[in-house]
């Protein structure tokens, strides 16, 4: 029977809000676990009003200074309630707050929602108070600002309409009980059972384990009663006991001073939060104020998770609001060359609500990605100066990964060059820097020099690469499918070219020039020039029908007596078997045949071309040096059968 001063009134939801509701009644959405976290973060919220609005008030705190959320569940009556003593709402906030879409986010939703009919869209944007409804059939909210004797009960079943009344209630601060739907309660997952305390709890923990105020449960358990000695009773009945708990951590390690944190805290924070066992690399913490308002905290992993390299590797930083946990994988925050970077990143500036949709755009986030970015490559900088081993073992985890950064874009080149690193000529077991490198240079030496192809066995037998031994010009050892590919960005380091051993062109004229303390000089003392072996190169070249694209007298031979060599821009040897291996048309690499003057095959090549007798053997000759040249550099055999009948022409003559 209805008092006389109760004024229940029943009035109607905005139209939005209506929708909105449906929606949620209706809801198949698989995570709707996500309303207690809306829940618990608008109690979170209301605490810190009254905490904020108390340092200039302080009577608002009244009687009941510590501030607290309760969450109880009761499995019999099948309610789920988060109370907290906040800052409450009067009769008109509660219209005004619960009955309308105000929030920019949720109407952005509701929009998008009558666009793309997708799931999905709840939980990227989070829906606040509404998403109770998808749990609960009936919704009571029961408070009493801070600043008012009076309170207020407000409830709905979520269909149009709500009813509100003024009742007294005896403290400030708000109750939401939901009584859950069916489908909420008797479900064969536990997972999904919102009467169940230990699922609450678990949710507390993944969701706002790190909100600023206690949260405190209390957990029932059936037990035997005791003796005055602390003996079980047998056949005894059991009871109800019941212990109160705080279930969440309350302040996040990230929100620390740097200072109070232990090596080990971190890794304990990190190895359970992130799920790595492994020691991380270098931790990142960081706390900026400013125009963009943010803490992070980062962890460069030493090894690298299963999947770094795979396509469906979902990169990304999570992102919390004001210790709330919003998203995983915040994409934005990390460009993809740092996808092995865990860590998260806690920003006042982001609501619970936003949206994947409203982040890409956001330039806030872009401000913090870029700083993140920065902070990131200047760790490994670090790591790679003062900690060479450690850095040496997370480049071969995460190398790939960086390499790709320089891959892929030009403007990444400067940022990640000098993180590079690779086997050298220098020390075959040690790796070295371009700037090692560039340092160790020699006097006159104007390139970088390196060597390409599917190992260090195979660079070492390249014949190309005799010249380099022998003057003890340093050779980069480029093993990696990539490497050779990187030099369409890194072109050069810092104004220093990177020259492929097997190019054309290499700018060696001083390092090759003989010089008075070289032993080898006999060999070397005649300058062998191409211009007077014009005419027999060209008939050389003639012979070998378009095979080849010229053919030169070698400055890099030693002893070998022929290789081939690759113009000065194209595809090169390496590339054309790397892009062969991975079923693409490959460009052909064109061959320039190099010949060894100091070789003594040259001094017969020179005498059958002299002599008009032997014009003819000129032609097995060149098939057979053609022919070498492929053996050498590991290419299969146009001809086999052309080979071996010029090999026997020759040697049958040799010995006629
Ligand atoms: P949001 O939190 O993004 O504003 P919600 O739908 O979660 O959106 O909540 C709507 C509004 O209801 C809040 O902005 C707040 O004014 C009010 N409100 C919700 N829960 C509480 C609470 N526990 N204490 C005080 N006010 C609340
Ligand atoms: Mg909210």
């Amino acid at each position: 029977m209805a008092k006389k001063n109760n004024k229940r009134k029943v009035l109607a939801f905005q139209a939005e809000t209506k929708e909105l509701l449906n929606l949620m009644i209706n809801s198949l959405y698989t995570h709707r676990e996500i309303f207690l976290r809306e829940l618990i973060s608008n109690a979170s919220d209301a605490l810190d009003k009254v905490h904020f609005q108390s340092l200039t008030e302080p009577e608002l705190l009244g009687s009941d200074p510590e501030l607290k959320i309760v969450i109880e569940v009761d499995k019999n009556n099948k309610t789920l309630s988060i109370t907290d003593n906040g800052i409450g709402m009067t009769h008109d906030e509660v219209i005004e707050n619960i009955g309308t879409i105000a929030k920019s986010g949720t109407k952005a939703f509701v929009e998008k929602l009558k666009e793309e009919k997708d799931l999905d869209l709840i939980g990227k944007f989070g829906v606040g108070f509404y998403s109770s409804f998808m749990v609960a059939d009936r919704v009571e909210i029961i408070t009493r600002s801070a600043r008012l004797e009076k309170g207020v009960r407000w409830e709905s079943e979520g269909f149009g309409e709500y009813s509100i009344e003024e009742i007294e209630v005896e403290k400030r601060g708000t109750r939401i009980t939901l009584h859950l739907k069916e489908s909420a309660v008797e479900t064969s997952n536990p997972e999904e059972d919102f009467s169940n305390q230990y699922t609450i709890s678990n949710l507390v923990k993944k969701y706002s384990n790190y909100i600023s105020y206690p949260i405190h449960m209390d957990f029932y358990r059936e037990e035997k009663p005791r003796d005055k000695d602390g003996k079980v009773i047998e056949g005894a009945k059991e009871e109800v006991v019941i212990d109160s708990k705080v279930v969440n951590s309350i302040t996040p390690i990230w929100k620390k001073n740097k200072k109070d944190i232990t090596s080990d805290e971190y890794f304990q924070f990190y190895k359970h939060h992130f799920h790595d066992w492994n020691e991380f690399a270098e931790v990142i913490h960081l706390n900026l104020e400013g125009k963009v308002e943010f803490t992070a905290l980062l962890f460069i992993p030493s090894k690298a998770p299963s999947n770094l390299y795979d396509r469906d590797y979902s990169k990304g930083i999570q992102l919390y609001s004001k210790n709330v946990f919003v998203m995983n994988d915040c994409k934005e925050l990390l460009p993809d060359h740092l996808r092995f970077v865990r860590g998260l990143v806690d920003s006042p500036d982001f609501s619970l609500n936003i949206s994947r949709e409203i982040l890409q755009h956001d330039t806030q986030l872009k401000v913090i990605g870029k700083s993140l970015e920065g902070k990131v490559i200047e760790a490994l900088k670090k790591l790679l100066k003062e900690k060479r081993e450690k850095y040496e073992e997370i480049w071969l985890e995460l190398g790939k990964a960086l390499k790709g950064g320089i891959y892929m874009e030009y403007k990444n080149k400067e940022k990640l060059e000098d993180l590079l690193m690779f086997h050298s000529s220098f020390n075959e077991s040690k790796m070295t820097t371009l700037n090692e490198y560039v340092e160790r240079m020699l006097e006159g030496q104007k390139e970088i020099y390196y060597a390409a192809a599917k190992d260090i066995d195979t660079i070492k037998r390249m014949p190309q690469l005799e010249v380099f031994k022998e003057k003890k010009v340093e050779v980069l050892y480029f093993v990696d499918k990539i490497d050779e590919f990187l030099t369409q960005n890194l072109d050069k380091y810092k104004d220093i070219k990177l020259q492929s051993v097997t190019r054309e062109d290499f700018k060696f004229e001083e390092l090759t020039k003989p010089n008075a303390s070289d032993s080898t000089q006999d060999n070397h003392d005649k300058d062998y020039e191409n211009e007077a072996y014009k005419d027999m190169l060209n008939v050389i070249k003639e012979h070998l029908n378009g095979k080849v694209k010229e053919v030169k007298i070698s400055k890099r031979l030693i002893s070998s007596p022929v290789c081939f060599v690759n113009t000065n821009s194209g595809t090169t040897f390496n590339m054309e078997q790397l892009l062969k291996g991975v079923n693409q048309i490959a460009p052909k690499a064109s061959k320039i045949l190099e010949i060894n003057p100091h070789h003594p095959i040259f001094s017969m090549i020179e005498k059958v071309y002299k002599n008009e007798n032997s014009a003819a053997d000129l032609k097995n000759i060149s098939e057979i040096l053609f022919n070498q040249a492929l053996l050498i550099e590991g290419y299969e055999l146009e001809n086999p059968v052309e080979f071996s009948n010029s090999l026997c022409t020759l040697m049958s003559k040799a010995y006629s």
